[in-house]
């Protein structure tokens, strides 16, 4: 089993007291992969991305390889650099700034042969909205059609939109962008609050149905502690959450480590339903601790 997570993965700042900030990585398609490597101990889990060529990014590069995640489809460009984001905790509420405009991983999608070659032979091809902001235009279609050719020869394609406007020119671009991806996955894996704000869908139930229109022949919609809805061909499903979580620590990485559960009980064959508990089982886990990557959801005792 080999599965190819595509996108960004940052350094990130989070205070840690007396005006001291504590270095990890992140970023939402890194965080899924990372969940990937821990549920499916059997696979090959590889992040396609691109990152400078200075220590910074050798240390990033190093950080995956001692996670686990393969790195051959990281591509080196010369004179760039990751990008950065930065936690602020002002009286219990978080605020993010961002340094990435500039960032190596805007680059990923410039080659046409290496996505090729990354994809090939793997069973399971992942990206976001945020992999897809990053991008240009030129370099966002050079990657449909990767996917498309991939898809094709039995790569399935799983897609989260995770709307971000602010990456985006403007709204109706990440709209349209989007939604053309949803045509190319095989599994659309929307939040409903983004939704409802960027597309204003009424309820889950339009989301799923809204994106089973363009294309999409399997959506789940996560909906924070609300039922997960599902459509695949048939009605619709609603999926009551068995853990509610009353009080979250952190709810970062919610959507991104309940799709790694999510994903890696589907690829083993497991009904919908099983899969579905499955995410929503380490989400609920993910969301007790803070941080993107938390060791204890994902190792026992
Ligand atoms: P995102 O991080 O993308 O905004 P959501 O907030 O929709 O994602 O949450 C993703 C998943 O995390 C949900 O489908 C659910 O499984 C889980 N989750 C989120 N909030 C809660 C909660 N309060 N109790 C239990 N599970 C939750």
């Amino acid at each position: 089993m080999r599965v190819v997570s595509i996108g960004e993965c940052m350094v990130e700042l989070a205070p840690a007291g007396d005006g001291l900030f504590a270095m990890g990585y992140a970023g939402d398609t890194f965080n899924t992969a990372w969940y990937l490597r821990h549920l499916l101990p059997e696979a090959e889990v590889d992040y396609l991305t691109a990152v400078g060529s200075d220590p910074t990014s050798d240390a990033m590069v190093d950080f995956m390889t001692s996670a686990g995640i393969g790195t051959a489809h990281v591509q080196r460009v010369a004179g760039r650099t990751v990008g950065l984001y930065m936690i602020r905790l002002e009286k219990g509420e978080r605020s993010f700034a961002y340094w990435r405009s500039a960032s190596a991983a805007r680059c990923l999608a410039d080659d046409a042969e290496r996505l090729g070659l990354a994809l090939a032979k793997a069973d399971l091809a992942y990206l976001s909205g945020i992999t897809l902001a990053i991008l240009s235009e030129a370099a966002r279609t050079r990657l449909a059609a990767e996917l498309r050719t991939a898809r094709k020869r039995g790569v399935r394609v799983a897609f989260d939109p995770n709307l971000r406007p602010a990456l985006w020119p403007e709204a109706a671009a990440m709209r349209a962008a989007v939604t053309e991806f949803a045509s190319v996955a095989d599994v659309v894996l929307p939040s409903f609050d983004d939704e409802a704000r960027y597309f204003g869908d009424p309820d889950p139930a339009e989301t799923a149905r809204r994106y089973g229109r363009a294309g999409a022949p399997l959506v789940v919609v996560k909906d924070g502690g609300n039922p997960v809805v599902t459509l695949s061909g048939g009605p619709l499903v609603w999926h009551r959450l068995v853990q509610q979580v009353a009080d979250p620590v952190d709810t970062t990485a919610a959507g991104d480590s309940f799709n790694a559960g999510f994903l890696a009980a589907h690829l083993t064959g497991m009904a919908l339903e099983g899969a579905v508990a499955n995410g929503a089982a380490l989400a609920a886990r993910v969301i007790r601790a803070p941080g993107a990557l938390v060791l204890s959801a994902v190792t026992k005792g």
